[in-house]
């Protein structure tokens, strides 16, 4: 039987982590580690300068679990260093309570789990419900765990891994299933300033939930609007190839060795 290990980025009472904990039972054998409080917009961090700690936790259904004490990338580090008996043959993240898309990719907790999954060679899922509260993870964790289903047989490309989104519809009203390419965030953010109860200022980004070009077909925000479920599959490998020939001829790059030589 295959070995899943799942995180999330939303913590041990993320509303996702049950539902998705519970539908890939029928598919393998499921270990669960998460952050011990909520670590959204957390990106890839690797804790170094203190300890981690785990404890045994039971969820809500009364099956055990893992918390740790780091961020969500260090749980799925945690596992594959050895704090689990084997290598998972698969790791997935989520479900997380927001969806991830355009370049929330980069903030993200759950994608940062996902993506040291992939650097540590397992194929690996990233998986976000499109809602910020009162979300229905039925369908999302039923539509993951046969997505898991079918890339245990079929495996990924190196370095790549699926990013997927749902939107917070019943099954009836989902058009179908897409994929995409990451799509353009709005991002809405304000600065806050306050005082403090001691008369200082404090700061806080605040403002609006992102919004996003829905018009841009073809991208994970269009299929959500369009109640598709978007699957974009990620790489690693950030290189710009298209603008590798750009770069070589601008004059920094060009005349680096005779002005070393000049300055030497
Ligand atoms: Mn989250």
């Amino acid at each position: 039987m295959s070995s899943i290990l799942v995180s999330n980025d939303d913590g041990i009472t993320g509303p996702g982590l049950l539902p998705l904990k519970q539908a890939l039972g029928a598919v393998g054998e499921v270990t669960v580690i998460v952050p011990d409080r909520q670590r959204s917009a957390s990106g890839h961090a690797k804790t170094m300068h203190k300890p981690l700690r785990i404890q045994e936790i039971n969820l809500a259904d009364g099956s055990s679990a893992y918390s740790s004490t780091g961020a969500p990338s260090d749980c799925v580090a945690l596992a594959v260093l050895g704090f689990l008996p084997t290598m998972p043959d698969l790791v997935i993240s989520g479900i997380n309570l927001g969806a991830n898309v355009g370049h929330d990719i980069t903030y993200s907790g759950t994608l940062a789990a996902a993506f040291e999954g992939t650097i540590s060679g397992i194929p690996s899922i990233a998986a976000s419900l499109d809602t910020y509260e009162d979300g229905d993870f039925t369908y999302a964790a039923r539509f993951v765990a046969r997505l898991a289903r079918e890339l245990l047989t079929r495996g990924l490309p190196k370095n790549v891994l699926l990013n997927v989104n749902v939107p917070n519809v019943p099954q009836r009203e989902i058009s179908g299933v897409e994929i995409t390419r990451l799509g353009r965030r709005l991002y809405r953010d304000q600065l806050i300033k306050r005082k403090d109860p001691r008369g200082r200022d404090y700061y806080w980004i605040g403002g609006e939930r992102p919004s996003g070009r829905a018009d841009d077909e073809g991208t994970d925000i269009w299929a959500l609007a369009s109640n598709y479920v978007s699957i974009t599959p990620i790489q690693l490998d950030m290189t710009d190839y298209g603008f590798v020939e750009g770069l070589r001829a601008w004059d920094v790059v060009r005349g680096a060795a005779s002005a070393e030589r000049s300055q030497g």
